[in-house]
């Protein structure tokens, strides 16, 4: 038996016969390397992306002695975005679907809270939610965790950088101090090991090393002077002309201080920080996958979780403080099938940090000079769609197929022109291309959707 099988896990055969089912041959690294000690109720810190398969991770280790005939909440995961619990509670339920009588319930912010009194009355055995939502339900009563055996603070760096350190201390506060809790950060910044000293008792670390063999990444780095990073920047997409790029930037106010000059220059840019509310990310994160924005500028907290396929180019318009920061931001570009395309600007004092990545990486970087960037005439980069939101979401029973059925049935618009429609609970967003925008925005304006009348916008 294999060290990376799941058979070789202290497991009940129905979670076993489960993971099988659900294609799950192999366990990822980070399973790997965190669920035997996670079984022996070991408090864990570990490093981990999405796509690292973190979650099916702490998911097993929750639903592993979980006691469904006890009317107990027996585990909390914490989450920094609705967005992120959703996807946690998905898994967790696919996981869970071998163990009848399962109860898992999401509490977030942003929906009502009234009905989630309601479906409180029998505690659930797992909760996941973001930290101000589950505080409000400890305060009120609706929630209890003083049996509470087990915590899971996922993306813990994103929850410190949204702000939600003192609700977080003040939820783990209420847990039994006996509990096992799991981690889990991209980033190790100082706040995170007090964190972890704080809250953890000698947690097993797990800390997984970046590697992107199969993929092809061309990595150039330009030496620029003081006061030349947007140019330089605008020269590069003259230059290489990618049509969907992510720009790292170190701090908050430069991502949409940089957005809002590079929509002057003619770029269409947006911004992706930590201070948006969730339904601005939602609406940021959607206009960039389904193509109708180019540029995406983000900081590397706010790009954490970040599933964008087809990314042609990754620029570090800030470096990276550190090395493995660096690899895990171009990281994000490049697929095996494809050469990705990462670019970074650097000043002489930063000349160590790119010494720093030569050495991690173990092969020497390619500097070129900005005077070969070819700036172009008349140069553009517009989006091939645009996005049309609509003030109704699935709460509403709309489906992407009503969509589509208005904008297609009696008019000369077909299917191929629309692209992805995104529902959420009370908006949907939908990509069209981009000449037939206006003529799209009509119908649906004028037109009814399912029987009704909605209020249809187009995005800039
Ligand atoms: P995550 O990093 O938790 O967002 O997981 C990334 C994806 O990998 C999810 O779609 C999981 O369902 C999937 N996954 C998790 N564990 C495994 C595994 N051992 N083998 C194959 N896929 C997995």
């Amino acid at each position: 038996m294999n060290k990376t099988d799941f058979s070789s896990l202290p497991l009940a055969a129905e979670l076993l016969d489960n993971i099988a089912a659900l294609g799950y041959e192999k366990m990822t690294p980070i399973q790997a390397q965190s669920l035997p000690e996670m079984l022996q109720g070991k408090d864990l810190l570990a490093q981990a992306q999405t796509g690292s398969g973190k979650t099916a991770a702490f998911g097993i280790g929750l639903l592993h002695k979980l006691i469904t005939r006890a009317n107990q909440t027996q585990a909390l995961v914490l989450c920094p975005t609705r967005e992120l619990a959703d996807q946690v509670s998905k898994e967790l339920r696919r996981l869970a679907r071998a163990i009848p009588n399962t109860r898992i319930m999401t509490l977030c912010g942003g929906t009502p809270i009234k009905p989630q009194y309601a479906s409180l009355e029998q505690p659930p055995h797992i909760v996941v939610g973001t930290p101000g939502r589950i505080l409000q339900h400890l305060q009120k009563g609706s929630l209890r965790i003083d049996k509470l055996n087990k915590l899971v603070l996922d993306e813990a760096d994103r929850m410190l950088d949204m702000g939600f350190q003192e609700e977080m201390l003040h939820i783990i506060d209420m847990t039994p101090p006996h509990r096992q809790t799991l981690l889990f950060s991209a980033t190790y910044p100082d706040e995170i090991h007090a964190i972890s000293e704080a809250v953890q008792n000698e947690p097993v670390h797990v800390r997984l090393e970046e590697t992107h063999d199969d993929k092809k990444i061309k990595q150039v780095f330009y030496e620029i002077q003081k006061g030349e990073r947007t140019k330089t920047l605008i020269a590069v997409l003259h230059h290489y002309r990618p049509e969907s790029t992510v720009v790292f930037c170190n701090r908050k106010f430069q991502c949409q201080e940089l957005a809002e000059e590079l929509w002057q220059q003619g770029f269409h840019a947006l911004a992706l920080h930590g201070d948006l509310e969730q339904k601005e990310r939602d609406q940021v994160l959607t206009q960039f996958a389904n193509k109708s924005s180019s540029l995406l500028i983000a900081t590397d907290v706010a790009a954490r979780g970040l599933d964008i396929k087809d990314l042609q180019a990754v620029i570090n318009f800030d470096m990276a403080h550190d090395a493995e920061i660096h690899v895990h931001r171009i990281g994000r570009t490049g697929r095996a099938d494809k050469e990705g395309l990462a670019i970074s600007l650097f000043m002489a004092q930063e000349a160590p940090r790119v010494t720093a990545i030569e050495e991690y990486q173990n092969s020497p970087v390619t500097i070129e000079s900005t005077a070969k960037l070819k700036l172009r005439d008349n140069f553009r980069l517009s989006p091939p769609m645009v996005t049309l939101s609509i003030n109704g979401g699935r709460k509403d029973k709309l489906r992407p197929g009503d969509i589509l059925g208005a904008l297609t049935a009696n008019t000369d618009l077909n299917g191929k022109m629309i692209g992805k429609i995104d529902l959420f609970d009370r908006i949907a967003y939908i990509a069209v291309e981009r000449p037939i925008a206006k003529q799209a925005l009509r119908i649906l304006g004028e037109g009814k959707i399912k029987g009704r009348k909605f209020k249809v916008k187009k995005l800039r």
